[in-house]
């Protein structure tokens, strides 16, 4: 498979605050994924794993550098130019499943696709087969709320990945689960990302899941460095 660089970081800063308060996160930060890569970003709690996430998913622009996804450099772009990228390549999975509770798993994976433009009947298809690959196709017509942890975190990386992006962004997406569980979804997301040869980055506590992704970044100084 040909590797393309999926998402470029160049000498990102993100600092909070101002004066004797100021909180320098990133510093000159650089990161480059390319696709069919599983990275793991392995740090303590409040070195700013969500800060380089949202940035990276465009959620929020940096203090300096440059977010490139794809061939795009995205700092210069209107919201809305970034808000396509972002529902074109970007799919981001949270730490708490954010699913919609008013609507059934397999509608919340239809709704990104109908947000794109795709027929309820094309959207159904994939979101079912989504969560036959997930192996919760039983599960389609329940509420998240009738689901189990891992069911709902499951049927949230189905849907981040409904619209085939080339990047993969999760935020502790298996950190609310316990052990047995969190190896479950985990192989499942590593399948998926194997299978559709995008480019995943995915924050965790958990050094044996890390163990077992492409390479493994943290972030120490305000920079992001391979350990
Ligand atoms: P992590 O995800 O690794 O726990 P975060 O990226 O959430 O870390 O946060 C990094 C640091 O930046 C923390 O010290 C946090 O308190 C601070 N921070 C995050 N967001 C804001 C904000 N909007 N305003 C001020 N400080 C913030
Ligand atoms: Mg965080």
């Amino acid at each position: 498979m040909k590797r393309n660089t999926v998402l470029k970081l160049s000498g990102v800063e993100r600092h909070y605050g101002q004066g004797d308060t100021r909180l320098s996160i990133l510093k000159k930060a650089d990161l480059t994924l390319n696709s069919g890569e599983i990275v793991a970003l392995v740090a303590p709690s409040g070195t700013g794993k969500s800060t380089l996430l949202h940035l990276a998913g465009l959620l929020e622009h940096p203090d300096g550098g440059e977010v490139h996804i794809g061939g795009h450099a995205c700092n210069g772009l209107s919201d809305d130019k970034r808000t396509a990228i972002r529902r074109g390549e970007i799919g981001f999975v949270y730490q708490f499943h954010h699913l919609l509770p008013e609507f059934s798993a397999l509608e919340n994976i239809m709704m990104p696709q109908m947000i794109s433009g795709l027929p309820r009947s094309e959207a159904k298809v994939r979101a079912g087969q989504l969560l036959d690959y997930m192996r919760i196709g039983h599960r389609g017509a329940h509420r998240p709320g009738e689901l189990s942890g891992g069911e709902q975190q499951r049927v949230a990386i189905a849907r981040a990945v409904a619209n085939a992006p080339s990047l993969l962004l999760a935020d502790e997406p298996t950190g609310n689960l316990d052990p047995e569980t969190a190896s479950y979804v985990f192989e499942a997301l590593e399948a998926l990302v194997r299978q559709s040869g995008l480019a995943a980055l995915i924050a965790t506590h958990n050094h044996e899941l890390a163990s077992r992704m492409d390479r493994r970044v943290t972030i120490a100084d305000g920079k992001v460095v391979d350990f």
